[in-house]
């Protein structure tokens, strides 16, 4: 590695306006390339800027994918027009039948099932994919709990890349089929995604040309949840709500998603006002949660045990930058048993139509304890995140609805069985 970013000027290149690497701990700098961790204290770097003068028109004005906010990411000017898979731009919508089961006042799901791959995995992998070609690496790769093995086995086919993807084998069913059809090399193993991800770092040192999208392209990675915060704040009208609730996994999504509201009211994007990060957890891998219960700023590793295996992380890696984000706008962190996990998958549906994964499950579990434990504000503007989509989480509702027995074609038959329906 070598040190200090030299540009000062905003120069588009293959990175667009970013112009290094920091460390978020003592503040190094390094010029764009493959690194990810310092050289000095070991901490995580991240992508750095010089943005140019943007204005809401211009925006507006772009494609109706993730790449419309390209000049906020490290991805060059022209990505729209390269061979993506176009994530993005995926539908907040008003929930007022919820808010109204709930007692709140102004409620929005982020929905971020549209798109391509169903979870919100195609706007971090989107971006990893294009600094992992500007940077000169051959192979796409990731360690997953699941989502990530889709959206890179989908991002390297459309960009005609070779993938190589590994998820901890007692994977949904659901997940395994999505990814496999996409081609590329895919590996179940033995273990805890932890396990995984500690392969996947062994055999990032042994192949120099893999790009681990999550591992040591990460900061560039990373960027491409800032643009669930852009598009919140765009799609209300250029604000940003007072609450937001999102899910945690490596706890990447949550910083960035704060990062993407900061970003736009620092260049002006949006009117300066204050708002509340709220993070979500299921109770069998709450790391983060105890963490912040307990008032800690490390977060102690577990090993999980939940039906939300899309957020099954023990070993946080953006953790103590959830903490932070948290304590710092006032917001709080909460778990929530399978069982409600399960509860809320079915209230979101049969309230709003919307047909979430167990993530989407946890993060609207979690709204509803923080209502209730008075932590969360029911009349102030909230949004959560539902970052994923029930139909590659199949088995964990399965047990949960009643699927009937069928009924002869006939209408003695239909009055029989059903007397007072309608
Ligand atoms: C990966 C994932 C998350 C959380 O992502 P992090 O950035 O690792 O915290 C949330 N929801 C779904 C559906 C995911 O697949
Ligand atoms: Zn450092």
């Amino acid at each position: 590695m070598t040190t200090a970013a030299t540009r000062t000027a905003p120069t588009s290149s293959g990175f667009g306006y970013a112009t290094g690497l920091s460390c978020r701990e003592c503040g190094h700098l390094y010029e764009l390339g493959p690194f990810y961790a310092c050289e000095e204290c070991f901490g995580p770097l991240e992508v750095r800027y010089d943005y140019p003068a943007l204005t809401r028109e211009d925006i507006e004005a772009g494609p109706p994918n993730m790449w419309r906010y390209a000049p906020l990411l490290p991805v060059p000017a022209d990505i729209a027009s390269r061979p993506t898979t176009e994530p993005g731009y995926a539908k907040l919508i008003r929930a007022d039948n919820l808010a109204h089961a709930l007692g709140m006042r102004r409620l929005w799901i982020k929905d971020d099932r549209g798109n391509p791959t169903h979870s919100f995995k195609d706007r971090v992998v989107a971006v990893a994919l294009s600094a992992a070609t500007e940077m000169g690496f051959k192979v796409l790769a990731c360690p997953s709990t699941g989502n990530l093995a889709n959206a890179v086995a989908a991002a390297a086919a459309r960009a005609g890349v070779r993938s190589v993807v590994m998820v901890p084998a007692d994977l949904e069913l659901q997940k395994i089929i999505t990814t496999s059809v996409y081609g590329g090399t895919f590996i179940t193993v033995d273990g805890t995604y932890d396990d995984v991800n500690r392969l996947a770092s062994e055999l990032a040192g042994e192949h120099p040309d893999w790009a681990f999208v999550n591992v040591n392209v990460r900061p560039y990675y990373a960027e491409g949840s800032k643009t669930l915060g852009f598009e919140i704040a765009e799609q209300l009208g250029w604000r940003i709500p007072g609450q937001v609730v999102v899910p945690i996994a490596s706890g990447a999504q949550l910083v960035k998603v704060d990062k993407g509201f900061t970003e736009l009211a620092s260049l002006g994007l949006v009117p300066p006002s204050p708002w509340r990060v709220f993070g979500a957890q299921a109770t069998g891998c709450s790391p983060v949660s105890a963490a912040f219960a307990a008032g800690h700023d490390v977060v102690r590793p577990v090993r999980p045990d939940t039906i939300a295996k899309s957020l099954a992380i023990g070993n946080p890696a953006d953790g103590p930058y959830v903490l932070d984000v948290v304590r710092r706008t006032g917001g709080s962190i909460a778990d929530v048993s399978d069982d409600e996990v399960v509860d809320s998958i079915r209230l979101l549906a049969a309230t709003e139509g919307i047909f979430g994964e167990t993530a989407g499950g946890v993060t609207l579990g979690v709204l509803r304890k923080l209502l209730k434990d008075g932590l969360l504000d029911p009349d102030a503007e909230t949004v959560i995140i539902n970052s994923g989509d029930g139909l590659k989480t199949l088995d964990a509702v399965a047990g949960a609805v009643d699927v009937p027995d069928p009924i002869r074609p006939t209408l003695e038959a239909f009055t029989e069985r059903y007397p007072a329906v309608g």
